[in-house]
């Protein structure tokens, strides 16, 4: 069977960047560091998380369960100041793999509303990373998901306003929200914090989906840009399969069909996609 697969599948620059320095914490770990911990799961892949329990990395839920020696990874989406704080403040030694552009994006909040400025944050309010930015802020923050919920929201009048957005937000639509806020606030600053990542990898699975015959997805259940690209492909009518490994991938999906597209979530490892591809091309 042919295969297309997609130039974009797989680890964005942030998560590849994240476990490369996992990885070396493993490798480098020092005599006197207790455990190396992540604070949740590193990844969104059950595969990955495995095989680093194996290694005995230890995953803490909250930041009170690291032991004072302890190195803890800050995941590629970042954690807010006060969880930082409570790490350091209980002893562990923190290894902050904060995706860059991320990072960026928290310190800009933190310069542009040092002086109480509020901040107006398009994003999902509950999202780990969304914390972290609102964490940054100076002054109040009103965070929105769509729409609505902006115009939703009764803004006072007497302080400055600065516009920023979750890295994973659509451009387009910020950019709508950008034009109607600054007809309603004269002097807003906006900030520049979308990352084209998630946008670029649901662009090319749209495209290939319009060429196969049947769409194939890699990556964790629990993956929210995993689930959202199978939706991608789904929406451009074809069979889509969401799976985790290659033993999910039964002949019969592909059966009658000439040419697969196959992707994967920024979660996925390079050797799953590529034993998705191996399994695909021999069908
Ligand atoms: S999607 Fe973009 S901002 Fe988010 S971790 Fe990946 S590279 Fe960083």
């Amino acid at each position: 069977m042919d295969v297309i697969r997609a130039r974009t599948a797989g680890f964005c620059m942030g998560v590849g960047l994240a476990l490369q320095k996992l990885e070396a914490a493993l490798q480098e770990r020092a005599a006197d560091t207790a455990r190396i911990c992540t604070l949740g799961p590193i990844i969104h892949n059950p595969q990955v998380l495995e095989d680093y329990a194996r290694k005995g990395v230890a995953r803490l839920e909250e930041p009170e369960e690291a032991r004072p020696g302890d190195m803890v990874v800050i995941r590629a989406h970042g954690v807010t100041r006060q969880t930082e704080e409570r790490l350091r403040a209980g002893g562990a030694r923190v290894l902050d793999a904060t995706c860059p552009k991320v990072k960026k994006a928290q310190l800009s909040i933190a310069r542009a509303t040092a002086g109480g400025a509020a901040l107006l944050l398009f994003g999902e309010a509950d999202h780990p990373e969304v914390r972290g930015l609102v964490s940054y802020a100076g002054g109040p923050a009103y965070v929105f998901g769509d729409m609505e919920a902006l115009e939703a929201l009764s803004l006072p009048e007497d302080r400055p306003y600065v516009l920023a957005s979750q890295t994973t937000q659509d451009r387009a639509l910020f950019a709508v929200i950008e034009r109607l806020l600054r007809g309603r606030l004269p002097g807003l600053t906006v900030l520049a914090t979308i990352c084209d990542a998630t946008r670029e990898r649901q662009d090319e699975a749209r495209s290939i989906a319009a060429r196969a015959d049947v769409m194939v997805v890699v990556g964790g259940r629990e993956s929210g840009n995993t689930r959202r690209l199978a939706d991608v492909a789904r929406a451009a009518g074809i069979a889509t399969y969401h799976v985790e490994t290659v033993d999910e991938l039964r002949p019969e999906f592909f059966a009658q069909k000439a040419r697969a597209g196959l992707t994967a979530g920024a979660s996925t490892p390079k050797s799953l996609i590529e034993a998705a591809e191996e399994r695909l091309t021999s069908l």
